[in-house]
């Protein structure tokens, strides 16, 4: 017989709802002092992922009452052509937030490109300056996922400041944010990555464990402390061995997991969600800071 669940699990589409619910009435003010909020975005002719991305974006926007403008560059568009680009977008006054969509075109380098975006109109701060001004503690524009991961454990209610978090992860854009922001919420955090020695040992005196590795089934039950809260950012597609059928997983077992942890996040339905809104609301804190 399978022992009770325990665990809280975390709606991560009933959360980026609320956090949407919650930025409605900062658009409408906007446009009521006639500073309709607007997102640009920038994509590269060949990138079909991308182009899906940036049509759900315009019907979010769309439903939201922010303004979306995608700006379709040739496949073989050049590496200053598209800096020219930005350079537009970074000086016009009704432009409150800018996003490239990657992959870009072989030959551009996704780097200078990012760091060429305003740090102020960055909503997915991919700008260095952008989580740089963070160790600075200063205001600023953070990476999607990492705000994402951030929200999810501050909806339990579970103090972060004095507390133990282990990272399991430790890549640009997820992992090593994440980690930067639990520091700076004055938690006590550990980074892992691939080369960690036994990170079960580290995972087990955590109260928080945040997993963005990128493995299948990573963090188990017995790696985890008795009530703590595990948020699962990893996405991987496996084929689910008893319909042959490919889905999509976590890194987080969930069903070991969610019998010993007081909170975990389930994948799909947790992570992703709420990375989406933390796009919305960037872009309409950029929005109200344009003055
Ligand atoms: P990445 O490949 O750039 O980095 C993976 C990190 O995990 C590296 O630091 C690596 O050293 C570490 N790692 C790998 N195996 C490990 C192990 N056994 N123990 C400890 N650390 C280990 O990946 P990424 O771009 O950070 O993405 C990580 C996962 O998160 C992927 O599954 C990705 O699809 C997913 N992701 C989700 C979102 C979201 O919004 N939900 C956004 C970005 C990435």
């Amino acid at each position: 017989m399978s022992e009770a669940v325990t665990a809280n699990i975390l709606d991560g589409r009933e959360l980026a709802e609320e956090v949407r619910r919650g930025l409605a009435g900062r658009i409408a003010a906007l446009a009521d002092e006639g500073r309709p909020v607007r997102l640009d975005a920038v994509i590269s002719g060949g990138n079909d992922a991308g182009s899906v991305y940036a049509a759900s974006q315009a019907r979010t926007c769309g439903q939201m009452g922010i303004e979306y403008r995608l700006h379709e560059l040739p496949e073989d568009v050049t590496q200053q052509q598209l800096l020219n680009v930005v350079a537009d977008l970074n000086d016009a006054k009704d432009v409150h937030a800018i996003m490239v969509h990657m992959p870009l075109p072989d030959g551009i380098d996704p780097d200078v490109v990012q760091s060429f975006i305003h740090p102020d109109k960055d909503v997915e701060g991919v700008n260095p300056a952008n989580i740089g001004n963070v160790i600075y503690g200063r205001r600023s524009l953070l990476p999607c996922t990492a705000l994402a991961v951030m929200t999810m454990i501050e909806s339990t209610g579970v103090p972060i400041k004095g507390r133990m978090a282990v990272c399991v992860g430790a890549s640009r854009i997820v992992g090593r944010p994440v980690a930067v922001l639990l520091m700076q919420a004055e938690a006590t955090v550990v980074s892992t990555n691939v080369h960690t020695p036994d990170l079960a040992s580290m995972t087990r005196q955590a109260d928080i464990v945040v997993s963005a590795a990128g493995v299948p089934s990573l963090v188990t039950g017995d790696m985890i402390r008795p009530g703590a809260v595990v948020i699962d950012v990893g996405i991987n597609r496996i084929k689910d061995p008893s319909t042959g059928k490919a889905r999509t997983v976590g890194d987080v077992d969930l069903d070991t997991v969610s019998r010993v942890a007081a909170w975990a996040s389930p994948v799909p339905g947790g992570v992703g969600p709420v990375t989406v809104a933390m796009l919305l609301r960037n872009t309409v804190e950029a929005a109200e800071r344009s003055v």
